[in-house]
């Protein structure tokens, strides 16, 4: 069978991507044992997107969060978002990098706010550190707490509003200075799932209604069905996707399951596969015209 010709000039992987993480890994060293959080992960993400992470605990999900944060960096491999390399990025980058180009929210609800100051107070803090003028500063912040349906918080401290309304003011204050990516570790593991529901519902608003591309962890499956993609990491690695059409709206649409193919053509047979056909440490593969056949190495033909 004929193959075709490889295209002459091959763009660079993710070329057009907001998010690009390429062979990322990182090692974490504690008394001299040594963990791989993440083991060559793939992933990109384009403008405009909302892809929620899903994962075991522990399968490197915070980890690759907080690369993608500039909080920490890679041990190896490439990360790129919006322009910016995450591998060696000077300091001076990195404090304008976590101020404009990306937000965080944290699982923790607690530590995502000032206990002392009023929402609207939390949220023109980012703003005047920027430095942003005071008229534009009063009304940015209004806006977004507005946006994300706490409004009437404006003028309480965080002790004085639920969990699932500090989740969002953390999101208006991490979109304070519109950001291009906003990242949320477990926004609402700490949330029963009506109030999880609410916070996820605004995460959906300021995909649509501000574009801002939206990176989410969840362990909510359900929380993850109103999601056009769900990406699955395993052992540090992206190992699937959900791509479902018409996410949300009135109802989780069809969902069709990927597996992912890393760069090097790897490809992680799920495990009930596995065990249906007996397969082992090596298998037969065979090209045909439109698809790829894996057989068990034992059997017929040998
Ligand atoms: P998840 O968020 O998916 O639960 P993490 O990214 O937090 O997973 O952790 C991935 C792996 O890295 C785990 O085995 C965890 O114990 C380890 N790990 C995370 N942070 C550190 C650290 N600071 N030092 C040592 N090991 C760590
Ligand atoms: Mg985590």
């Amino acid at each position: 069978m004929r193959l075709p010709a490889p295209p002459q000039h091959q763009p660079e992987f993710g070329h057009d991507a907001l998010v690009v993480c390429d062979n990322l890994v990182r090692i974490y060293q504690s008394e001299g044992v040594e963990v791989q959080a993440l083991q060559g992960l793939d992933l990109l993400v384009h403008e405009g997107e909302m892809v929620a992470l899903v994962g075991a605990s522990g399968s490197g999900k915070s980890t690759l969060l907080n690369v993608l944060a500039a909080v920490d960096s890679p041990t190896a491999g490439r990360a790129r978002v919006a322009g910016h390399d995450l591998v060696d990025m000077p300091r001076r980058e990195q404090v304008h990098y976590r101020r404009h180009v990306v937000g965080f929210v944290r699982q923790q609800t607690a530590r995502n706010l000032v206990p002392y100051l009023s929402a609207r107070q939390i949220v023109d803090l980012p703003l005047s550190i920027a430095g942003r003028p005071r008229h534009e500063r009063r009304g940015r912040a209004d806006e977004l707490l507005g946006l994300l349906g706490v409004g009437h918080c404006a003028d309480r401290r965080p002790h004085e509003m639920s969990g699932g309304e500090q989740q969002r003011v953390a999101i208006a204050v991490a979109l304070a200075n519109a950001p291009r990516l906003l990242l949320a570790d477990e926004p609402t593991g700490e949330l029963d799932s009506e109030t999880a529901a609410e916070v996820f519902a605004a995460l959906r608003t300021v995909n649509h209604e501000l574009g801002t591309t939206v990176v989410v962890v969840t362990h909510d499956a359900e929380v993850s069905g109103q999601v056009a993609r769900t990406v699955a990491i395993r052992d540090g690695r992206t190992s699937s996707e959900v791509l479902r059409d018409h996410a949300g709206a009135g109802g989780p649409g069809t969902a069709v399951e990927f597996a992912v193919m890393d760069r090097a053509g790897r490809v992680q047979l799920p495990r009930e596969y596995r065990e249906a056909l007996d397969l082992t440490r090596r298998v037969r593969l065979a090209l045909a015209e439109d698809h790829v056949q894996i057989r068990s190495d034992r059997g017929e033909g040998a």
